[in-house]
Order: structure tokens, then sequence, then C-alpha cells
């Protein structure tokens, strides 16, 4: 199994190294031609205008698009989130491209500046049930997007409470549970088919379970496309015992 991470700007380097630890190799990916090498993608987190920028100027954007139409699975983190989102909102003005194809509307830096960067322990029951470990992940937020409503495709993984007098765009958010106390849930975490996608950043803790998982989603694809790969693909080995805490990031 080859997972390709997109390198044009942001965290590759360190979903490579989480990569590593489960014993997967992850091919840094610049150009459109090295898609078709790769049976998956990473898009880290970064700055997505950046991002957007670079990608425009390497003429990606069709290939990307085609690789998600494909139903190749591609994980974004919090940049990448953006990037796969058919709808964002909180752009520069112009806005800026996106690959999309996530049915999701999402807010760019919806938890509010650089400075009001933060970690969390989110409630992730499905990465638990999968991928074992304690109930919560900690999330790592920076400059983060909260999404703001989803399709009836999406699976929502993982969400958190946002309170009104805390949250400058409160408003924005388009919550089905109202919860009492002017709180309401914005969602951090989602999947859609072989789309996956988190607002904060795995690749900068020590616990794989996001990558695990999204690796057992190439697994499928792999095993639904290739028969013939089936049995070689998705083999993860653990060098060492898991670790669910912090550090954060550690190469
Ligand atoms: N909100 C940032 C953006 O618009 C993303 C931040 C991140 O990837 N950590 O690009």
């Amino acid at each position: 199994m080859t997972v390709g991470v997109l390198a044009l700007q942001g965290s590759f380097n360190e979903h490579i190294a989480a990569l590593k630890r489960l014993g997967v190799i992850g091919v840094e990916v610049r150009k459109a031609e090295q898609l078709q090498d790769v049976s998956a993608l990473i898009i880290p987190g970064g700055e997505s205008t950046t991002m957007a920028k670079l990608a425009g100027y390497h003429n990606l954007f069709p290939s990307l698009r085609e690789f998600v139409k494909m139903g190749k699975p591609v994980w974004g983190t919090c940049a990448g989130l953006i990037f796969l989102a058919d709808k964002a909102i909180g752009q520069k003005s112009g806005g800026q491209e996106l690959i999309g194809g996530l049915n999701c509307t999402v807010h760019r830096n919806f938890f509010g500046s650089q400075l009001q960067s933060f970690e969390l322990d989110v409630s992730v029951p499905e990465i638990a049930a999968t991928e074992g470990g304690p109930p919560n992940f900690r999330g790592v937020f920076i400059r983060a997007p909260g999404i703001l409503e989803v399709g009836p495709e999406v699976q929502v993984l993982a969400d958190v409470a946002v309170h009104s007098d805390r949250t400058a765009n409160f408003d924005s958010v388009e919550s089905s549970e109202e919860i009492p106390g002017s709180e309401k849930k914005v969602i951090v975490a989602v999947k859609q088919g072989n789309l996956l996608a988190t607002a904060f950043h795995p690749e900068l803790t020590a616990d794989t379970r996001w990558h695990s998982y999204f690796l057992k989603m190439v697994k499928e694809t792999s095993e639904d496309t290739s028969s013939s790969t089936a049995s070689s693909a998705g083999i993860i080995r653990l060098p060492q015992p898991p670790k669910y805490d912090l550090p954060i990031y550690q190469q």
C-alpha cells in the first residue's frame, strides 16, 4: 500500500512520520502524475489559501478532483478538510479554489485566529470502537475550521460543544441538536464514502488511531478493486505498542 501525502505546504512530514510508525510508506506528492502511483492521499494541515495557490500553479486541481471521483481514499486534515469541502465560508475575498466532493459547508477559521488555537479531548466513539484505545482523542486545533452543516450521506465522527459567549462564529453553526445553556455542537470530523476529514491535527500527536482508521479505509478500497493485491495490502505492523497520550508529535 502506498499512501501519498500532498507535499505542497504544511504538515506533510508529520503525516509521513505517523504512517511510518504504522509500518506504511508515505510518498510526497507534488505533481499530478505522481497521483497515479498512490492508492490513497492525505492532504495535510497548513494554510489553505497558500496550498490552493500552489495547487493551482502546478495545475493539480483537475487530477485531484479525478482522484476523489475515482473513489480513492482521501483524508484531509484541517486545511485539507477545507480543500475537500464542497463549500467554504470565511475565505479571503474572491474565495479560493477547492477540490470539493465532501458534501458539507466548512467555516475556514471557525475557532478564531492562530492565537486562539487550543487542544481539547474530543470524544471519538467510532475511532475507539474500531481502533481500540481510550474514548477520547487529543485534538490539536490550530486556527481550525469547523463544519457547519453536512449532507445526509455524511457520517459525523466527532463534534465539540461551542458556547455563544466564547465563539465568535457561533451563529453560523447549523446545529440540529441544540444543547441548553447557549451551546451548540460544531462538527470536527466526518466520513463520506472514500473521504475522511478532521478539523484537528492527528499527525501532531503520538496517537496514530486516525491514521490506522484511514489505512483500513485504504485496505477496504484496494480489496474492492483488486483481489490480487488484497492479501498483501494494508498489513499494519506496530513496531511499538500504541501510544495514546501526549507528548505531542514524536518523530
Ligand atoms: N484555517 C486554516 C486555513 O484556512 C487552516 C489551519 C490549519 O490547517 N491548521 O488554511
